[in-house]
């Protein structure tokens, strides 16, 4: 139940500093969040023409690996209706030779019929006329040969020639026969052929029209990847200017604050949600850093017991100790909101700097880690009296050393976005002592009973 209760409130509150987080970034001429939602949506899209551009590349090398078989199948076909067309004119040659022998036996045969016919008119001169009649009356060869053999007295001579003669010209029509119609089926075989071949030609003519539009689309999707490369590269650099142009404002701010030589104060940073109302013209930005200091507003301490906030007029929790980070809990808070680069980091209790990074020059926001500090950026971790300690990750800037002792409130650092840093925000880190695991991490919001 109290849980729940915390939970309510903190959500609340977490509303009302993010509608103030609305108001203050509305003051901004540059609006960094929807900078980065514009390039998370050309990434997105980004993301799209890749998957585009790997589809259409599978599809041509797909296409042309099919124009590639039907060329072959092509050649293929062409081979078999050359040799077609060889045994075509094989053939005719062979049916034309055919046709000299016939023509040859025929002009045999009819010196034979005249021989025939003139021995014919011999024997049966002054015999039986009726039978000699017969025979020479026929029509033609074939008719000649039919009716002479009911000639009786045909000699036996005679009978052989003829049944020879009759016995050559079946033989060689016979042939001839079967050359046409072996032919007719190399003819049959090459149009089938053909048709192969037209058919296989149309499908590539298709295909190739096919491969023609994939890469058009491959083109086009290569223009579209470089203009959004350009778009992203453009939006970044507009990023990385800005972040820039609010680190230089921060220092310049820092340079003024130390020749005023005015000392951090945590009692006068708190903008909650009235004071932003009960503001003074001049005095529109609440969130703005380092104008924090100078307000004289000191009735919320945000302090409790001996912790005091670690990011001074900054209460809004991009995430919380709980939030699940995939194999475990996120186990710190992220601290943020508008305006918060180069806001200042103070030390949350005193104790001894036992480690500080400062190397990390990668300050803007990213979607992978650069690296730096294994991921934490640039950072301090004090250990205070009891053992535990307190980590500030992701800084601008670092102005302490190893082995420094600082007291509670002591101004240590900037808010920045070194290391695997989304956006400007400050990683606030607990444990109960120097170790690094996670399993040593306890919910900072423990030492502050009283704040939320
Ligand atoms: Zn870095
Ligand atoms: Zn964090």
């Amino acid at each position: 139940m109290a849980g729940k209760k915390f939970k309510k409130i903190l959500s609340i509150t977490a509303s009302i500093l993010t509608m103030t987080l609305i108001l203050s970034q509305s003051t901004f001429a540059f609006d960094a969040e929807s900078n980065k939602n514009e390039q998370a949506a050309l990434q997105k899209q980004a993301e799209q023409y890749e998957r585009t551009l790997k589809k259409t590349r599978n599809d041509i090398s797909e296409k042309q690996a099919y124009a590639k078989a039907l060329q072959g199948k092509i050649e293929t076909l062409s081979k078999q209706i050359k040799l077609s067309n060889e045994k075509i004119d094989a053939l005719n040659k062979s049916i034309k030779e055919k046709q000299n022998e016939i023509d040859k036996k025929l002009s045999k045969i009819e010196s034979k019929m005249t021989q025939l016919r003139a021995r014919l008119r011999a024997i049966y001169i002054a015999g039986d006329t009726s039978s000699l009649e017969i025979i020479l009356g026929a029509k033609d060869f074939s008719d000649f040969i039919d009716k002479a053999e009911l000639v009786e007295s045909i000699s036996s001579y005679d009978s052989n020639l003829i049944n020879e003669l009759k016995s050559e010209m079946s033989t060689i029509s016979g042939q001839q026969k079967s050359l046409r119609a072996e032919k007719k089926s190399v003819e049959k075989e090459k149009k089938s052929l053909e048709n192969q071949k037209s058919e296989i030609n149309k499908l590539s003519e298709e295909n190739s029209t096919i491969i023609a539009e994939l890469q058009g689309v491959e083109s086009a999707t290569l223009d579209s990847i470089g203009e959004n490369k350009e778009s992203q590269a453009a939006l970044e650099k507009e990023l990385k200017e800005y972040f820039e142009q609010q680190k230089k404002q921060a220092e310049e701010n820092a340079k003024k604050q130390n020749s005023n030589n005015a000392k951090p104060s945590t009692n006068s940073n708190k903008n909650n949600a009235s004071n932003n109302n009960s503001s003074s013209n001049n005095n529109t930005n609440n969130t703005k850093p380092d104008d924090n200091s100078n307000n004289n507003n000191t009735t919320t301490t945000p302090s409790s017991g001996e912790y005091v906030w670690p990011c001074p007029g900054f209460y809004y929790l991009i995430s919380t100790f709980d939030e699940n980070r995939g194999s475990s809990n996120h186990g710190a808070l992220d601290i943020a909101g508008g305006g918060i680069y180069g806001a200042q980091v103070i030390a949350a209790r005193e104790g001894t700097v036992v480690s500080s990074f400062s190397g990390c020059t990668h300050d803007y926001g990213k979607s992978s880690s650069c690296g730096c500090g294994g991921g934490y950026g640039n950072y301090v971790v004090i250990e205070h009296s009891d053992g535990k300690t307190s980590l500030y990750g992701h800084l601008s800037a670092v102005y302490v050393n190893y082995g420094d002792y600082v007291s509670a409130g002591q101004l240590i650092g900037r808010v920045g976005s070194t290391g695997y840093s989304t956006g400007p925000h400050l990683h606030f880190e607990t444990k109960y002592s120097t170790i690094w695991d996670h399993s040593q991490r306890y919910n900072p919001l423990d030492e502050y009973p009283g704040l939320f």
